[in-house]
């Protein structure tokens, strides 16, 4: 048995035509269902529905061979026990630094003060303002990060942008890019050796997708 671990929404819709290729089609919508384990076309591939945060962790501990997750959950999961041999070019977005529209980011890094900083990626803050030489105040929250400038919870955050819609009707600017964002296929390494015909027709059937929409597009 192939297990599969998605995410719903944006990665779950995003990876279906990729996964269709290797003639793997959910016998449900998640959405609908409200089911956490969906069969498949293939009667030895199943697909578990986790959190976006929890994928990596499937994986890692063998729960799931393969996994769909973003670079920006990869990081900071750490990435222990995971290959990640494919860039799958889904649900892109950047990891950036914003701040309210009123606020001198750029002054305020120049004289060294030190920030407040919210995020929910941690890790990625981490490292991006250890890099810049800056001392921050870096505040663990779980969602809507914007709120925080605006009520003084932080001077900024660090969050992912899109369209940068959520920003602007928050009267937040972007002010640095720390990281391209996009999808990664993710596979168990043991799992990989263990049950390596299946899983390497299914990477090389997915890796020719890639390939032959980027060509597409
Ligand atoms: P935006 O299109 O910039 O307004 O994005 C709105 C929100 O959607 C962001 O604050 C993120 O929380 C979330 N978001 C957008 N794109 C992604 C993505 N590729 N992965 C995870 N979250 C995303």
């Amino acid at each position: 048995m192939i297990t599969i671990a998605l995410s719903k929404g944006r990665i779950f819709e995003e990876t279906l035509p990729l996964l269709a290729a290797a003639g793997i089609v959910p016998a449900e919508d998640p959405e609908s269902s409200r089911k956490l384990i969906i069969g498949t076309s293939r009667p030895d591939t199943r697909i578990i529905i986790v959190r976006a945060s929890d994928v990596p962790t499937y994986v890692q501990y063998g729960a799931a061979d393969l996994g769909v997750a973003g670079k920006d959950v990869l990081v900071e999961h750490g990435g222990e026990g995971l290959y990640q041999p494919l860039d799958l070019e889904i649900a892109r977005c950047r990891m950036m630094v914003a701040v309210r529209g009123d606020f001198d980011y750029a002054g305020a890094v120049q004289s060294g003060a030190r920030l407040r900083v919210a995020t929910k990626y941690v890790q990625t803050a981490r490292e991006h303002f250890a890099a810049k030489r800056m001392h921050v105040d870096l505040i663990k929250l779980y969602g809507s990060m914007e709120l925080a400038p605006l009520v003084g919870l932080a001077e900024a955050i660090v969050d992912v942008v899109s369209s940068g819609n959520t920003l602007r009707a928050n009267g937040l600017v972007p002010v640095e890019e720390i990281d391209a964002i996009s999808a990664r296929l993710i596979v168990n390494q043991a799992a990989l050796k263990l049950k390596h015909a299946e899983l390497q027709g299914i990477l090389d059937t997915v890796r020719a997708a890639v390939a032959g929409r980027r060509g597409a597009s």
